[in-house]
């Protein structure tokens, strides 16, 4: 075969293999449909499937004459309709049989040219027809699945999912949606190929479920698939059913767990795609529980999913009110025997007029998720500079505040000139301010992240890696990061004093600091000996109970004005 006929350029003859010995009709057929199409002739149905299976990728159509030498043309038909590589292919059949046309339609033949021959025009027409429906129809087919899985994907999902419900309107249905445990700890782990080979038995799994059970399954995302079905009773069943025979090849155990979510007999007055939330929501739930790895939609959900709803309808109106009040946590430096002011954090909480005072562990993940926190940190720091310019003007003070800056927030190509603004507008020095980056925002599209904020950086802003040592960034990484601070995830604050006390995982961690050169931060310290600890093993900055809870901002200004009148008051922590 020449190698140029596998490439198939949409500006070229289509190609249509006709499949006939009688020379007239052949030399008819190409004066009809020859200025329009490239074809080729096969003299018996031996010669048309040795061509079909060497080139069928470039075939566009068949035009097939019933009435061959050797294997006749029904067994061609038959031969190319069975073989699932090629039975995409249309074939037009062409006879002077009337009989024989209702056993080729329900062979897969698509269309008829009689014998003898109508005008070329009408044969020009029907073939062009039939090529053009069936390659919408392959376009469709590409589209609509997943490549890896072959399963739908999830906007096709959603779309077969409302015409299930069209035709079992009163059937109850479960909307399930399941994941892998730490998929990517098994990407990291095995390779790729092997976490791809996973995915691949998973979505077999479910495919043999529904086929069996009805139903239609989608992969949604990386590693999460969504399953529409009629309602079951044992979920735990289903589970296992779908998690059979995925342990990693070599590795000797099965490492591989899945989670589920379930809404159960999910209300069809909802729009389908929430349905699906409310079902990952449940998946939440069951993250890392080994004992009970399934779990379901319940009422409490329902509470939690009302008061986002509420959350979001409200942000508009509590950002034009100035509903959200900044927050002072300060921080000190501890290097020398007396602990002095150094800086300060800015926390928002929303002071809701129904609902009280909102914690920012409340509306912050949501509003990461649907993009307000955007706006609402624009808010934030635009006050807090509107703060920092006060305490200047008023108490003659230079305190830098940092601000949290979320992983969207990065990728605002508007993000280093909005900085520069508010540090205009405020008449601050870029030193003023300082960035809380969250360590695990480095982790994802790293290289433009690290653009971002090394622009940052050379603007004058200092930037302190948030959360450190939550997050998966790789130590080569961080000897490149342009950074100014290292801010040690509370978690390593607890869990070294909780319980048996054991500080080594935290002393490390300083270590690790220490020997990138730049000065660690804790936060979340609490109590004399917490402090007395971190201050031996070297740790530079504090933040927490110990010296302060974050206060609203006229409490935090008597704060520093007490802290900046009396030098002995300097070292010591106020104590609340
Ligand atoms: P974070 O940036 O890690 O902030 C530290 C959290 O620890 C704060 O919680 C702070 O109040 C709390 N904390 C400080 N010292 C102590 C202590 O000694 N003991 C205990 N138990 N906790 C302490 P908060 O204010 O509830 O904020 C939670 C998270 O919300 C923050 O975690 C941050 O990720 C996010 N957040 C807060 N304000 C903003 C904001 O304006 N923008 C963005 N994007 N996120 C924000
Ligand atoms: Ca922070
Ligand atoms: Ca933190």
């Amino acid at each position: 075969m020449n190698e140029n006929n596998s490439f198939r350029i949409s500006e070229e003859k289509r190609r249509v293999l006709l499949i006939e010995d009688d020379i007239i009709c052949q030399e008819m057929m190409k004066a009809s449909i020859g200025d329009t199409y490239d074809v080729i002739v096969a003299t018996s149905g031996e010669e048309a499937t040795g061509i079909i299976r060497a080139q069928h990728d470039t075939l566009s159509m068949i035009l097939l004459d019933l009435n061959l030498p050797g294997i006749k043309g029904i067994d061609v038909l038959k031969s190319i309709k069975s073989d699932p590589e090629f039975s995409h292919l249309p074939v037009i059949v062409m006879t002077s049989d009337n009989e024989a046309e209702v056993e080729c339609l329900t062979l897969g033949a698509i269309d008829f040219i009689p014998k003898p021959y109508p005008a070329s025009k009408v044969i020009l027409a029907r073939i062009l027809r039939t090529v053009e429906l069936s390659e919408d129809r392959e376009t469709l087919r590409l589209t609509e699945r997943d490549q890896l899985t072959g399963l739908y994907n999830k906007d096709f999902f959603f779309r077969y999912a409302a015409q299930l419900d069209l035709y079992h309107k009163d059937a109850p249905t479960d909307a399930i949606v399941f994941d892998v445990n730490h998929f990517h700890t098994i990407n990291d782990r095995y390779g790729k190929a092997a976490g791809n080979e996973i995915l691949k038995r998973i979505a077999d799994n479910a495919i043999a479920y529904v086929s069996e059970a009805g139903g239609i399954v989608c992969r949604s995302g990386a590693d999460t698939f969504m399953l529409y079905c009629r309602h079951i009773d044992d979920y735990e069943a289903l589970l296992a059913r779908l998690s059979a025979n995925l342990d990693v090849e070599g590795s000797g155990e099965n490492h591989v767990r899945l989670r589920m979510g379930v809404y159960l007999d999910a209300d069809k007055s909802i729009d389908i795609e929430r349905r699906f939330d409310r079902a990952k929501m449940a998946a939440d739930t069951a993250r890392d529980h080994l004992t009970a790895p399934v779990g379901f939609f319940d009422h409490s959900m329902r509470e939690a999913e009302i008061l986002e709803e509420q959350l979001i309808d409200d942000f508009s109106t509590a950002i034009r009110e100035k509903q959200f009040v900044i927050y002072y946590q300060p921080k000190f430096n501890v290097k020398n025997d007396k602990p002095y002011l150094t800086s300060a954090e800015a926390l928002v909480r929303w002071k809701h007029p129904k609902l009280g005072m909102v914690s920012p562990g409340t509306f912050i993940p949501l509003f990461e998720k649907n993009g307000l926190i955007q706006k609402l940190d624009y808010y934030v720091w635009s006050e807090t500079a509107c703060h920092i310019k006060d305490w200047k003007e008023r108490l003659g003070v230079s305190l830098p505040v940092s601000v949290n800056v979320s992983r969207i927030d990065l990728y605002d190509p508007d993000l280093t000139e909005k900085f520069l603004q508010i540090a205009k507008t405020g008449g601050l020095d870029p030193q003023d301010l300082l960035l809380e980056i969250t360590e695990s925002a480095y982790t994802e599209k790293t290289d433009q992240i690290i653009t971002t904020v090394k622009n940052l950086r050379d603007l004058g802003f200092r930037i302190e890696m948030d959360d450190f040592g939550s997050g998966y960034s790789s130590l080569s990484m961080l000897s490149t990061m342009p950074i100014d601070a290292l801010k040690l995830d509370i978690q390593f604050i607890r869990s070294a004093f909780k319980g048996q006390k054991d500080t080594r995982l935290l002393e490390a961690m300083i270590g690790l600091a220490k020997s990138f050169e730049v000065p660690t931060i804790a936060e979340g310290v609490e109590t004399d000996e917490q402090y007395s600890y971190l201050k031996a093993m070297g740790c530079d900055i504090i933040q927490g109970y110990y010296f302060s809870r974050p206060l609203p901002v006229d409490e935090f200004e008597k704060y520093i004005v007490l802290k900046l009148k009396s030098e002995d008051d300097l070292c010591l922590p106020l104590k609340n």
